[in-house]
Parts: structure tokens; sequence; C-alpha cells
């Protein structure tokens, strides 16, 4: 678990090399990602992309896009990698504090638009211990709440928690989702696994004709996103609140943009990239510490 009490987690990491082959959402194109363990004493996740394996912390402040999915780089005309939301989300949700994560292309594999592929990834791998105590910061614990409105009511609000717990509400005008809530609360017993890394990615058709006509969303299937139709959904729900699930996945990734593991008990209103990223970025300055 990332969610130990403040001051008390673990560091962790992979016990072997994996690499996960897939296709990229925006580019339609093979891509492949690599994680490999951390040596010690760590420093977080890390990126190694383009041909000279330049790496990009997993940090807020590298954030440099969040119009459709989040973007990593390193300022200027450097290498970047975009979709990392997910890989994130499953390494925070299974408690690996440590890698490095090799990419041989402009964005991360989206597999079937859930975090599965990763968690799975991160399974056969097997995880360890680093053998060193958390070394160079604790928790990030907020004392004071924390809110960071956004467009349209959106809002992320924080408060004094003994323990990472997330609630995420969705509000849609479609008849079929309406209105969704989801929440994960691993202290209390909540399974990453198993209750929230298969929720997946979703579009409705309208917003997915545009992208396509603006020439994203290549590698968007049926086979890696949920199309929200005006009548029906291109493939059963996983879950009856799949759509809220996924989002508080997404929350989860771009959280851990913060640098360190998070100790507060966190509410999200049709959260966004922007919105997460702009939330981690406070916590990471070391706002309501
Ligand atoms: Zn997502």
């Amino acid at each position: 678990m990332a969610t130990a009490a403040a001051g008390s987690f673990t560091r962790r990491t992979l016990l072997a090399p994996v690499t996960v082959p897939g296709i990229g959402i925006h580019s339609g194109e093979p891509v492949k990602a690599t994680l490999v363990p951390a040596g010690e004493p760590g420093g977080g996740v890390v990126f190694r992309v383009g041909p000279g394996a330049q790496e990009i912390p997993a940090r807020a402040s590298n954030v440099t896009d969040t119009r459709r999915c989040t973007v990593l780089g390193s300022g200027g005309a450097g290498a970047g990698v975009a979709t990392v939301e997910h890989l994130l989300s499953a390494l925070a949700g299974v408690g690996v504090t440590d890698c490095f994560v090799d990419v041989d292309g402009p964005e991360l594999p989206i597999g079937d638009g859930s975090a599965r592929l990763w968690v799975e990834a991160v399974g056969k791998a097997g995880v360890r211990d680093l053998a060193g105590a958390w070394t160079g910061a604790e928790p990030i614990a907020p004392r004071e709440p924390i809110l960071v409105p956004g467009a349209g009511g959106a809002f992320i609000t924080c408060f004094p928690s003994d323990s990472l717990r997330l609630t995420v509400v969705i509000a849609f005008e479609h008849p079929l989702v309406g209105t969704q809530a989801a929440r994960w609360d691993p202290a209390g017993g909540d399974d990453y696994a198993s209750e929230i890394a298969g929720a997946r990615t979703f579009g409705f058709i309208e917003e997915v004709e545009a992208l396509r006509a603006a020439g994203l969303a290549r590698g968007g299937s049926l086979d890696n996103a949920v199309v929200v139709y005006p009548d029906r959904f291109s493939t059963p729900p996983r879950f009856a609140n799949e759509m809220a699930r996924h989002k508080l996945l997404d929350l989860l990734g771009d959280l851990s943009l913060a640098g360190r593991p998070v100790v507060a008990d966190i509410v999200a209103h049709r959260p966004s990239h922007r919105l997460n990223t702009e939330f981690a970025r406070l916590l990471e300055r070391g706002v309501g510490a």
C-alpha cells in the first residue's frame, strides 16, 4: 500500500524489468515501455525518453500539457511522454514508489484503456521493498484544507486524514451517465487492482468524432475505450459507475506527480487532468502543510 499513515511508508520498486508493448491512443503507432527496477536509494518514478534516454521525473513541475491526457516533458524542444496517468495510477495503487520507465515512442501504450496492463506488468515483475527508509522527504499530509476551483463548477478539495482516501463525483447531461460517484479507501480495505484498475477510458461519440477529424485518437478503438452513444455504450460497462471509477484512476495517477505519497481525504467534483495536476503542483509545493 502506498497509503500508510504519515511518516511510516515503505518505498518499493520492482524485482525485475518488464516490457509492455501496445499502441499509443493518440498516435496509433506501436510503442513499448519497460519498467526497470530502481537502485538504492530510489528517486521516485523517472521516465527515460528519446534517443539520449533523457530523464524526466514524474513531477507536477514537468507537466507540459493536460488537454487530452497528462504529458510530461523537460521543457523547450526536449523529448516528452504522453498518457502517463494510467501507469502512474497503477504504480501508486499497488504501492510502487520508485522505478524507471524506458519509453520508445511519444506516449505510453493504452492497453484496454484501463490500468490493468500496468497492474499485470507489476505482478509479473514482482516487487521488493527498498532497504533504506524513505530518504529526503516525508509523505505529503496537509494539515489545512485545500480547495482548488476549476471551470464549470469543478473543484478538488482535501482534508486532513490519517490515510489516503479518494472520492470522485462526475455529472453529465446524458441519460445513461448522469451523476456518478466513486470512492477508494485502501486503508478501509478497498483493493485497487479489483476495484479501480479495470475502469476504462471513455468518450462521448461526438468528442471521438471531433478528435478523429483533428487527426487525434488515431489509436482509439472499441478495444481501448468505452464510446458513449446517445442511447448505448459501445461495450457493456464493467462497473455501474465505471466512468467515475476511471476519473478516480486518473486522479490517483495525476496526484502522484506531487512526487511523494499523499495522505489526505481528497474529494474531486468533475475532475480533469488540468485540475488534478494543478492540485498536485500545490501539494508538491507544500501548500496546506
Ligand atoms: Zn484516463
